[in-house]
């Protein structure tokens, strides 16, 4: 029989890693599943939802992972909780783990495996695991809404008796998968959308999406996607002929969404001060990428600031404020996660070490961390 135990995120974190729906095919897999009371609450998911489903409600953290197998998380788990799991137990979550270094040994210390859900590999098999995707979507619709209820003019064309209301112009930088998510949105509210990106690859789906491509697209962009599919750091000479253009395009714009990054990277500077300047008052900027530094330089992350009369949006976790859908997608990517460990006839923990997946998220175990991007920094 395996324990799986979910317990309540930090204040500010309206996320769960568990929903009734997920909570319900854990427990069909023979899975004893066991929640700390009002986890679910900043979901929407009431502990009699939980418990319909066939979870057990447990009335503190502690109690909830006092001898579990498995402690499912949204953010980096508290040493503490993952100190009560069984000897050789595991944690699963979205650990950042290139931050608090001296907090990963801790938890490495514990003797329990980690997983990082951030390190999915991009492959097929993993696409239904891969919470990078299923939350940057979302925090792509999110960016478009809160630029368009910021907006002081409406997004589409209104031809009135009064006279005509001009649709707004909304360009997208960063065409990933928040990218394309902040593009179908922003046709959808019927404005006029162009979008950049380095990846040559991405011209197709901004055309398909109905929207204009805009970007230099010399040798350089030809080779600009890794393997993996993400973004090189582009060289001075691309970066300068690329501000050239931005600039130019960037001060016709009514609302600005940013989104572009490079793993393992601070966000790419894209959007100058000067730039900024040429725009219009009254005019938007959502920087999705304020938690890895900005793609503005005036972005402050967690806050709104005011430049000229343009506004510069930094807010952080845009999918948790979507977060009963967010809650449902992130639940089911680690459902998923889990079903590859879990032994359908036997209902017990079978873990294939080797396997690509389990390998590519292992960030800790017996003791020591082990992941590749994090053993040569060091213990
Ligand atoms: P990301 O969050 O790393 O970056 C967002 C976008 O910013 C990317 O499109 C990137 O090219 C762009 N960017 C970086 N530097 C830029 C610059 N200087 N100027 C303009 N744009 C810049 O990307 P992501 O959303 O994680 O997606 C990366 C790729 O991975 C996409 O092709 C996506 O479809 C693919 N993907 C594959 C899988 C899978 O197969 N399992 C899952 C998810 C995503």
């Amino acid at each position: 029989m395996v324990t799986i135990a979910v317990t309540p995120e930090e204040a500010g974190e309206t996320r769960v890693a568990l929903s009734p729906e997920t909570a319900r095919k854990l427990a069909a897999l023979g899975a004893t599943v066991k929640v700390t009371s009002g986890a679910g609450s900043r979901s929407r998911f009431a502990d009699s939802a939980y418990q319909a489903a066939g979870a057990t409600i447990a009335a503190s953290p502690a109690e909830t992972v006092a001898g579990a197998d498995i402690l499912l998380k949204v953010r980096r788990p508290d040493i503490e909780e993952v100190k009560g799991l069984k000897p050789g137990g595991m944690a699963v979550a979205m650990i950042d783990p290139f931050d608090n270094r001296p907090g990963l040994e801790a938890l490495a210390g514990s003797g329990a495996s980690i997983f990082s859900m951030e390190f999915m590999p991009r492959i097929s098999r993993a696409q239904s695991m891969d919470v990078l995707s299923s939350q940057a979507n979302l925090a792509g619709y999110k960016a478009v809404v809160d630029a368009a209820a910021m907006f002081e003019q409406a997004m589409p064309m209104m031809m009135t008796a009064a006279g005509t209301v001009p649709a707004a112009k909304v360009f997208v930088m960063g065409v990933g998968v928040a990218g394309l998510q902040a593009i179908a949105t922003a046709r959808r509210l019927g404005s006029i959308v162009s979008a950049t990106d380095v990846r040559p690859a991405t011209k197709e789906q901004v055309a398909s999406l109905g929207a204009k491509f805009i970007a230099v697209e010399d040798e350089e962009f030809k080779q600009a996607q890794t393997a993996a599919g993400y973004a090189k750091p582009m060289s001075e000479a691309y970066q300068k002929k690329q501000a050239e253009l931005i600039a130019s395009h960037i001060k016709g714009q009514d609302v600005v969404i940013t989104t572009a990054l490079i793993p393992g990277r601070p966000a790419p500077k894209l959007v100058s001060k000067a730039m900024i300047e040429t725009m219009k008052p009254g005019a938007v900027i959502v920087d999705l990428a304020a938690e890895r530094g900005g793609n503005t330089d005036l972005t402050q992350p967690g806050q709104v600031v005011e430049h000229n009369g343009v506004r510069i949006s930094g807010k952080l976790n845009l999918a948790g404020e979507v977060p009963v859908n967010a809650s449902s997608l992130y639940a089911k990517n680690l459902l998923t996660f889990l079903e590859l460990m879990i032994d359908k006839k036997e209902k017990v923990l079978k873990v294939n070490w080797d396997d690509e997946i389990i390998k590519g998220t292992l960030v800790a175990k017996d003791g020591k961390i082990v992941h590749p991007n994090l053993v040569s920094q060091g213990a």
